[in-house]
């Protein structure tokens, strides 16, 4: 099981017991916590194609200068696949950057991964069932004095309560291109398929200027207003790369190739 949302290393305790969007447990975290904000530092921090985009934004910055500034590429381990996440400040405590002497600088678009926690998200595939399951667990750490304390609720009132649906719903697919991925266990990756993989999970103007400026659009078949979208709209370009990935690594026909394409190298898939 890749985890997505796991976000510290070897000191991190996850607690081995599978939760529901039905479980219910007891937390609480605010600003006047005593542990505030110890929990933003020294991190594995992912960031999924959302989030950049999100985070960009709000700092006002193309996606090279984000990605330049503040993130480093990161290779999943399960899956091999690389992403990129967030890069720690070189001091002792590796603080994240966006921490500031009142909390998260960039609170209203954090990262999927920091709304998560103390929760952990695992994609799950039931193989009987032949679909996938999403699964949670719980991340203890023992600085953490919001765990226990508060409130109950279910996961998934803790996740509508940190804006969690609405952020995972457009990175749907590029997850299950993870875990799919994940599935086939260790295959060697063809290193233009990561290429490609990388492209569209960090760089939407990248991969807006691959679509526009190469042979793309002779090869593939993009519908007027499909092309109209993706020029002026970074989630809907994230879409199509994901149907498209989907496409050319797993074979899967989500992105129709024009009958008359000019022959290319054939990207091997996964
Ligand atoms: S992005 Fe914000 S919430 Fe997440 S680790 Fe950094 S400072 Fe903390
Ligand atoms: S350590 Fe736990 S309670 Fe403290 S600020 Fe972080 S999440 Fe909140």
């Amino acid at each position: 099981m890749e985890t997505l949302t796991g976000l510290r290393g070897l000191d991190r305790i996850i607690v081995p017991i599978r939760l529901t969007s039905q479980s219910k447990i007891v937390f609480q975290c605010y600003p006047g916590v005593p542990c505030f904000k110890l929990c933003c530092s020294d991190l594995f921090l992912p960031l999924t194609p959302y989030d950049i985009i999100r985070i960009r934004d709000k700092l006002k910055l193309s996606t090279d200068e984000f990605l330049l500034l503040y993130t480093e590429p990161f290779m999943l381990p399960r899956s091999g696949l690389p992403i990129v996440r967030v890069k720690m400040f070189d001091n002792e405590e590796k603080t994240c950057p966006f921490l500031n002497e009142s909390g998260c600088s960039i609170y209203e678009v954090r990262p999927l991964a920091c709304r998560y926690y103390p929760l952990g998200l695992g994609i799950f595939r039931n193989r009987e069932e032949k679909r996938n399951e999403d699964v949670y667990y719980l991340v203890k750490e023992g600085f953490c004095q919001g765990l226990d304390s508060g409130n109950e609720m279910t996961v998934e009132e803790y996740r509508i309560s940190q804006g969690i649906p609405e952020n995972e719903e457009p990175i749907k697919e590029w997850a299950e291109i993870i875990m799919k991925k994940e599935s086939l266990g260790p295959v060697e990756v063809p290193e233009k398929s990561l290429e490609l993989f990388f492209m569209v999970s960090s760089n939407p103007e990248r991969f807006r200027t691959f679509i526009l400026e190469s042979k793309f659009l002779e090869i593939f078949e993009v519908s007027e207003k499909e092309l109209e979208e993706i020029k002026k709209d970074d989630l809907k370009l994230l879409q199509f790369g994901f149907r498209w990935l989907k496409t050319v690594l797993f074979g899967e026909n989500l992105v129709k190739k024009k009958k008359e394409a000019p022959s290319v190298k054939r990207i091997k898939p996964f």
